[in-house]
């Protein structure tokens, strides 16, 4: 039996470790040589299924959500991971984005965690994006998957994407992402899930003055029916928050399975590995883990780590079987 921890997140992982060896190629360079599965001595001359700070990061998150909610127990893990090489394949950290180690220097120099993450509209990476996933599990044990639009889950997960990005777009993007992730573990039908968990977080947000402004960046994704058949030539993958949600859900929108959501996500090109995690991600909690070959789960390196902390969690929030 499985549970939707380790679908979720070995989704991501597995997505995170198909991207990497093509991290920054192109789209023309990927559709002239698509991915098909796990390749290995690409862009950062890694054996297959390593994966990067998006896996490393999201571990941290789960490993600190074992004990409770704590945002300086969060940053104490990002840091570990940053200076150390904790949480990563081989010791080694790397593909760092520039907004995650601004914030991880203010918290080394005294900075509470919630003032670290970067205000700035030039602070719209995808950093938050790509490891707030976890928060789903913690937010449907201590609220319930129907509470997660509530003003105390919004809230919790605005404060986790602020420790590295604080500017209301990258909350937006993580508040999108949650109350998707919940609607796909809450509703059997794809696309009435995403639908709805999309709907649901921007009536929320066209509530609230601070982030009203900011919806219009977001419009393409409150006409989901319509964003659905974008074409692919419309859609941008690169590291910028707005692109890495909407390529994201696109791709699982417009395939069937765990494996053609990520090798379309991958094969978009640009920021391959987040764009494909935050797919995979959702695509992981949707179809489940039993959906992931098995051939490209056999190499995630350190997957029993991985797993072993997935099942952790699991245990310690007692959330949804899939
Ligand atoms: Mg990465």
């Amino acid at each position: 039996m499985s549970n939707s921890v380790l679908g979720g997140v070995m989704g991501l992982s597995v997505g995170d470790a198909l991207g990497v060896p093509v991290e920054f190629s192109t789209r023309a360079e990927l559709s002239e040589n698509p991915v098909v599965g796990m390749g290995s001595f690409g862009t950062y001359s890694l054996p297959a299924g390593t994966w990067s700070d998006d896996t490393s990061m999201t571990m941290c998150l789960a490993e600190s959500l074992c004990k409770g909610l704590d945002y300086k127990d969060i940053m104490d893990n990002f840091l570990k991971w940053i200076t150390t090489g904790a949480f990563t394949p081989f010791g080694k950290v790397f593909g760092v984005g520039n907004g995650t180690r601004r914030a991880l220097e203010k918290y080394a120099r005294g900075v509470p965690p919630l003032k670290c993450g970067g205000t700035a509209e030039t602070d719209n990476g995808n950093g938050s994006l790509m490891r707030i996933l976890p928060l789903v599990f913690y937010l449907e044990s201590a609220y319930g998957l129907e509470k997660i639009q509530s003003e105390e889950a919004m809230t919790i997960i605005h404060n986790v994407s602020s420790l590295t990005h604080a500017h209301s777009r990258s909350l937006i993007a993580c508040g999108i992402y949650i109350s998707v992730a919940a609607e796909l573990l809450r509703l059997g039908d794809l696309a009435a899930a995403v639908e709805t968990g999309i709907g649901k977080a921007i009536q929320y947000y066209f509530k609230r003055a601070e982030f009203n402004e900011e919806l219009k960046h977001y419009q393409r994704l409150s006409f989901l029916p319509a964003f659905v058949n974008t074409p692919k030539s419309q859609i941008n993958s690169s590291g910028y928050v707005v692109d890495t949600l909407e390529a994201a859900i696109w791709c699982l929108l417009n395939t069937k399975n765990y494996k053609d959501s990520v090798l379309m996500a991958v094969n978009l090109g640009g920021d391959t590995d987040t764009v494909a995690a935050v797919t995979g991600g959702l695509a992981g909690l949707y179809y489940g883990y039993n959906s992931i070959p098995k051939e490209w789960l056999a190499v995630i390196v350190k997957r029993d780590y991985i797993e072993s902390l997935c099942n952790k969690l699991y245990k310690t929030l007692k959330v949804n079987n899939k």
